[in-house]
């Protein structure tokens, strides 16, 4: 680190301090005796995500905030809620170690956070990333969230049928079929 006065190439350190997620060092410049300021910051190493065409891809955060908040376009979700709900999964797979972790994985993780935060969202991009590939899947998809949402349902969580009751729906399913 050369001195930002004279470019002389050595400095002593006078005070060096803990910050947030660094450390702060004063310096003094062995030459002109100027004094300055260096920030020290842990790089994390590269995450590589594994492709299903087993291609490889730097780990894209932009692109990961892209695709979850397309799926919560509209709803009703508090203000910041998408960028933490990426923050952790970001720090989750740092905190993992591994250098390579496959897009499935990364995938069901955002998943599992969507389901306790919105089903809508939830559907929605389990709808791209598990690529239903009929209404048959999709139903089944759908299915399996009311059925937990009977047995159990997060405080958070925003009701997937605002209007209508599981009970009432299925009973106007039943007077339409008698329609000839
Ligand atoms: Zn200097």
């Amino acid at each position: 680190m050369n001195c930002p006065y004279c470019n002389y190439n050595d400095s002593k350190v006078i005070d060096s301090r803990d910050v947030n997620d660094g450390v702060r060092r004063r310096r003094q410049c062995l030459s002109c005796n100027a004094r300055f300021t260096t920030y020290e910051r842990i790089q994390p190493a590269s995450l590589f995500v594994i492709k299903k065409d087993q291609r490889r891809e730097e780990f894209n955060r932009v692109k990961l905030l892209g695709g979850v908040r397309k799926a919560c376009e509209k709803r009703p979700l508090p203000t910041g809620a998408v960028e933490k709900l990426i923050d952790d999964i970001e720090a989750e797979l740092y905190r993992s170690g591994k250098s390579e972790v496959p897009s499935t994985v990364i995938g069901d993780m955002v998943m599992a956070k969507l389901k306790n935060l919105d089903y809508i969202a939830y559907i929605r991009f389990a709808s791209v990333y598990r690529e239903f590939a009929d209404i048959t899947a999709l139903k089944d998809a759908v299915d399996t969230l009311v059925v937990s949402q009977k047995s159990h349902t997060p405080a958070s969580q925003l009701s997937l049928l605002p209007n209508e009751k599981p009970g009432e729906l299925v009973g106007r399913q039943r007077k339409n079929r008698r329609i000839p």
